[in-house]
């Protein structure tokens, strides 16, 4: 079989990527192992009618107006803005840390300027800021460290802060005042009917042919493309010639409460030191839906399994390296997205560098219009 262009992976980067190239004009050809698209953005009804996401919650943010533009032209949105809460000794606290969680749990009234000298105090400086520890003690010190992130992070990544690039922790914020949103993204809102609805309809377009239940080895020899994009683990696509990647697996326990209109009262609640999951997230505040019960699920962090997660960290990106030199040599593919290029990226930093590997291949500025 010969198409112009064969799209390896359905989730963000692919669809996005078969999306521009369709309207490039060229045939495509997008395939995932999974018997579904939507990768890990994947959301279904379960079997008693509730929206919920397969792979673990996801909530879209993003401050670029591009990527909320682009996805606009295949969704209506609801508005949505994340809240989280921690459960530190059987009391639940704002995460990110706030005013709230400092006064409370320390039985204080301080005020934002208070809060900004509390932490002046306790805050361990570090110089230069290299490891997640080294983030999160040089903001708020040792012990909101040990009652909010380190216990997490020991099960989410099966590391200590101290062996994980800042990265991983820098995307939780510390606050001095009373905002308790997750996010503060210009743009926060779900897809109205749901992930795998906007897919279907990005995929709508007579160029793309898509065959699911489909691995890219088994395909591998049998179709000729005169481009390839790859989306999948970029160390199986070079048959692991330079060793493993690790990538932080999940599972993800799915729970329905039958006739509980609520099981928590935000949408993700976080168990830093207690349990073996990291954190439940209950579904409709998510999606807003209305129904009589409810749907939770339950992450427990595991290292074999489906990979989800690169992890961050000085010697993966040594082995990362190694393949990006690999993946420059390859001549007409291109490696996007989460796992293809070993990022921590979030769902609209896998659009932007989808749109624009697609601009820089088509070299057709009217493709972002
Ligand atoms: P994926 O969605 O992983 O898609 C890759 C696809 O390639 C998969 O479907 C896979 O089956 C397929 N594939 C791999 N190898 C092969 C092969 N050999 N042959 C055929 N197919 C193959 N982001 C946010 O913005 N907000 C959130 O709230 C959020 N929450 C998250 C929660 C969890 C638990 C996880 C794991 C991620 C979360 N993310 C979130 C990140 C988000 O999932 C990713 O940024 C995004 O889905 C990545 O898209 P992608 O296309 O790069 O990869
Ligand atoms: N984190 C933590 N405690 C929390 C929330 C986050 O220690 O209550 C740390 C942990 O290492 C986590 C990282 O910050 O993996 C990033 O958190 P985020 O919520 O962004 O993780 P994701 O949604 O990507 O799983």
């Amino acid at each position: 079989m010969r198409v112009d262009v064969l799209i390896v992976g359905a989730g963000f980067a692919g669809a996005v990527l078969a999306e521009r190239s369709a309207s490039a004009g060229k045939s495509v050809l997008l395939i995932d192992k999974r018997e579904h698209v939507g990768g890990n953005a994947y959301d279904e009804l379960d079997k008693d009618g509730l929206l919920v996401h397969r792979y673990g919650p996801h909530i879209f943010h993003t401050n670029s107006a591009l990527v909320s533009d682009y996805l606009s032209r295949f969704t209506d949105w609801r508005s949505y803005e994340h809240r989280v809460l921690a459960v530190v000794e059987g009391e639940h606290y704002p995460i990110p840390i706030n005013q709230t969680t400092v006064n409370r749990l320390y039985g204080l009234d301080l005020d934002e300027a208070g809060v900004a000298a509390f932490f002046e105090r306790v805050r361990e400086p570090r110089d230069p800021v290299k490891t997640s520890e080294d983030v999160v003690l040089n903001s708020v010190g040792r012990d909101l460290c040990d009652k909010f992130f380190r216990g997490y992070t020991r099960k989410q990544w099966g590391l200590d802060l101290s062996q994980l690039s800042a990265q991983v922790a820098a995307r939780v914020p510390v606050r001095t005042n009373t905002d308790d949103r997750y996010f503060t993204d210009s743009f926060q809102k779900m897809p109205a009917e749901g992930y795998t609805k906007m897919f279907d309809r990005m995929l709508q377009h007579p160029n793309i042919r898509v065959e699911l239940g489909a691995d890219f080895e088994a395909l591998r020899d049998r179709v000729t493309w005169d481009r390839l994009f790859y989306t999948g683990p970029i160390d199986e696509y070079f048959r692991f010639r330079h060793g493993k990647l690790p990538y932080r697996s999940l599972r993800f326990e799915h729970e329905h409460r039958v006739g509980v209109d609520r099981f928590q009262s935000v949408g993700t609640v976080n168990y830093p030191n207690d349990h073996d999951f990291t954190r439940i997230t209950e579904f409709k505040h998510l999606t807003g839906q209305q129904h009589p019960g409810t749907s939770i699920v339950r992450e427990y962090p595991q290292a074999e399994g489906d990979p989800y997660y690169p992890i961050p960290r000085p010697e993966n990106q040594e082995v990362l390296r190694r393949y990006d030199v690999l993946a420059k040599a390859e001549r007409s593919v291109f490696f996007v997205g989460r796992l293809a290029q070993y990022r921590y990226y979030n769902m609209d930093q896998v659009v932007a560098a989808s749109l624009k590997i697609g601009e820089t291949v088509f070299h057709d500025p009217t493709l972002l219009m």
